[in-house]
């Protein structure tokens, strides 16, 4: 059930209700859900056929492969749910997610997700909704469902109060525009593999700096989409 008191509402529209909360009844996000951080409600898409067959499906006009999911179904289903703002559509087609539409989802306070199967929902619920199409990746799932899931992890943990520590969120991937540094723990010396010198030094500033440096590095070796993006807003400007 939805909870008014929480700082993030999730709905999901899904012909698969029963596969939530599944990993996301876990650690930090199970824990946050128990705790009433965040509330999550399923909403069946089947209930909404209203033909005598209760059928939510058809075959693509103009022919070829597969099912889709029928515009009148779905927005029966989104009538019901009374959102707040517009619903997420997922599909490999949509904007491809990233942290930055993450903290803009969760700024929301309230989401609503469309979970597509077969070949995808018919295109005017998706026009006539106004539907936020978003993708989680560029490769084609079975259903929408793993990508919620994946999602509404990523929003969860954005949360007050979830993570042990804040600054945890604030040094992470992509929050600065870089990859993370490499992380360590004990023992320190493993399969004569030793942990970086400045780490043990107990020196907070040549930390951070080290930190920092190795950010960059693995950034501009890994992504240099990310590094262009980087360069252009800190180092031309700052460094
Ligand atoms: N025929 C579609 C793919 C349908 S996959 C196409 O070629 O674009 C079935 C459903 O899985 C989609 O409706 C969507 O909800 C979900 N899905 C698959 N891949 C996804 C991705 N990369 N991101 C988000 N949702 C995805």
């Amino acid at each position: 059930m939805i909870d008014a008191s929480s700082a993030l509402t999730v709905r999901v529209l899904t012909l698969f209700p029963s596969m939530f909360p599944g990993p996301l009844g876990f650690s930090l996000a199970g824990s946050a859900l128990q705790r009433g951080i965040w509330s999550l409600e399923t909403l069946d898409i089947r209930q909404f056929a209203s033909d005598k067959h209760g059928s939510v499906d058809g075959a693509p006009y103009g022919g070829g492969s597969g099912m889709v999911i029928r515009p009148d179904v779905v927005d029966s289903a989104l009538e019901s749910s009374d959102e707040s703002s517009n619903p997420v559509y997922l599909t490999p087609r949509g904007r491809p997610l990233n942290q930055k539409i993450v903290h803009e989802l969760v700024e929301q306070k309230d989401l609503t997700i469309l979970c597509g199967r077969f070949e995808g929902v018919d295109e005017r619920v998706v026009k006539a909704r106004n539907l936020q199409e978003i993708s989680i990746g560029d490769f084609v799932l079975s259903g929408g469902e793993l990508a919620a899931m994946a999602l509404i992890d990523a929003c969860v943990r954005l949360l007050p109060n979830v993570l042990g520590n804040d600054i945890s969120v604030v040094e992470e991937s992509f929050e600065n525009g870089l990859l993370e540094y490499p992380q360590y723990t004990r023992p320190k010396v493993w399969k004569g593999r030793e942990v970086p010198l400045q780490l043990l030094s107990g020196h907070h500033k040549k930390i951070k700096k080290w930190r920092h440096e190795a950010a960059k590095r693995i950034t501009r070796e890994r992504r240099p989409d990310l590094w262009a993006a980087y360069w252009e807003q800190n180092v031309t400007a700052k460094d």
